[in-house]
């Protein structure tokens, strides 16, 4: 509530907060807030050694630097991973460029649409028909050419190997589907990582940040109407983005809750790179792991759900630490090579030892028309699955698979890559009671790049 003073040179306005009785709160300043220089309020952090107060209007970033937290350095050298550039996508990523984050990694299948132009920052009615992450690493690259934009139409489950997952600093998915949660959440707790996760409707959003490690993930707030949604197999890498982010655009949604959600997402983002790089991050900072943030549009309302960690439940899976093979790559490595590495470090013989996959690999098709068997390596994956007869034109031979590779296999002295494993990917070898993770760390150079 506010008076005006009425006296003609003076004008006074006196602003007066009145507790539920109507009496005057007196708000003492001087004890409940600390001032900086300027006079200015410091409603956020109290500790102003933390708060520089240069301005340089030359300086692309000036207004970031004001924020207490905020590290130039540790946001130039950050590595992001985004799933999904959809319209949540769109909004992330636009963040992440405002913000000069050094280094962005994003994925998505899908080529823009008419309908995309209603709900996407990054495109324009002449970008119909191009796919979606190359338009948007030639906008992102113009608002901020600082950063490494790397553009990927790949299958986060089958196409990027997870040593890519495993040098990243925060991880993000915006990806409306309840499978490629699942598997992101998957792939994360493999790496011991936490992430961040967003979803969208029409008036709401939610935001979600998970740690598995110690805490609740993903799939403890899995019930069992959302277990049967979930209907594609997974697999303890990830489930088949491209049908998820699909069903996303079928879903009713807007770019104001995108706008909303994509916000605190990368405020979240910005807060765990902090995390992870600064020596002693301020307590503001904590990560709300295990927490998911409702914002109802309707009345509005926002509500915070704490979520407890189920028992059993399968998204806890750590594969613990990552044995950095730096001679091994996916072109210059056999399958047997990996498993008699395996086998030498956990101690065991090489016929002891397997590699799962968590999904069905396809190694031969045998056609009936014309009764002839071939090689063919891919994942049963649902989108692009090629199952041609290279003899004749049937288009559907029946495919052989495995889901655990061994020694005994026909192909086992074939380079890895034959067998369409990426570039620094990371197996799981089990042998003897025991497992161990092996990277194939010699792709480092060429896929994280200098
Ligand atoms: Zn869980
Ligand atoms: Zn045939």
């Amino acid at each position: 509530m506010s008076n005006e003073a009425t006296e003609e040179d003076d004008v006074e306005v006196i602003v007066i907060a009145l507790d539920d009785d109507g009496n005057e709160i007196v708000e003492d300043e001087e004890a409940h807030f600390t001032k900086d220089s300027d006079g200015v309020i410091d409603l956020t952090f109290d500790d102003l050694s933390r708060r520089r107060m240069e301005y340089d209007n030359n300086d692309r970033f000036a207004i970031y630097k004001l924020m207490a937290h905020f590290r130039e350095g540790i946001v130039r050298e950050g590595r992001v991973f985004c799933a999904g550039a959809g319209a949540l996508g769109n909004e992330v990523l636009k963040n992440l460029a405002l913000l000069g984050v050094g280094e962005v990694w994003f994925c998505d299948f899908d080529d823009i649409d008419t309908s995309n132009l209603a709900k996407s920052v990054l495109f324009r009615p002449r970008h119909i028909g191009r796919a979606k992450v190359d338009v948007a690493a030639e906008v992102l690259s113009d608002m901020s050419p600082d950063t490494k934009w790397v553009p990927l139409s790949a299958d986060i489950r089958y196409e990027i190997g997870l040593g890519v997952f495993r040098r990243m600093d925060v991880m993000m998915s915006v990806v409306d589907s309840i499978d490629a949660r699942v598997g992101f959440n998957r792939i994360c707790a493999a790496l011991g990582k936490p992430w961040l996760d967003a979803g969208i409707g029409e008036l709401s959003w939610r935001v979600s940040c998970w740690d598995s490690d110690g805490g609740p993930c993903y799939e403890c707030t899995m019930d069992k109407t959302m277990r049967q949604r979930q209907h594609l197999p997974y697999a303890p890498t990830c489930a088949p983005l491209a049908e998820a982010i699909r069903e996303m655009n079928r879903q009713p949604t807007s770019p104001l809750a995108a706008a909303m959600s994509g916000a605190m997402m990368a405020q979240e983002a910005l807060k765990l790179l902090h995390q992870n790089k600064m020596e002693e991050p301020p307590e503001q900072l904590e990560m709300p792991n295990g927490h998911q943030f409702y914002f109802g549009g309707g009345a509005p309302y926002l509500e915070v759900q704490t979520r407890r960690q189920l028992e059993g439940c399968p998204g806890h899976d750590h594969w613990g630490p990552v044995h950095e093979e730096t001679d091994f790559t996916a072109e210059g490595t056999t399958l047997r090579e990996l498993l008699q590495k395996g086998a030498e470090l956990l101690g065991v013989d090489i016929k002891k030892v397997a590699i799962p996959l968590g999904y069905d690999f396809i190694y031969e098709l045998y056609c009936h028309r014309c009764k002839t068997r071939s090689e063919r390596y891919t994942p049963r994956r649902v989108r692009n699955l090629d199952l041609s007869c290279p003899a004749c034109d049937n288009e559907e031979a029946r495919p052989e698979y495995k889901r655990a590779l061994r020694v005994f296999e026909k192909f086992v002295d074939e380079p890895l890559a034959k067998m369409g494993f990426p570039k620094l990917q990371i197996f799981q070898v089990h042998g003897g009671g025991k497992r161990i993770a092996i990277e194939l760390t010699g792709d480092e150079k060429e896929v994280m790049g200098g």
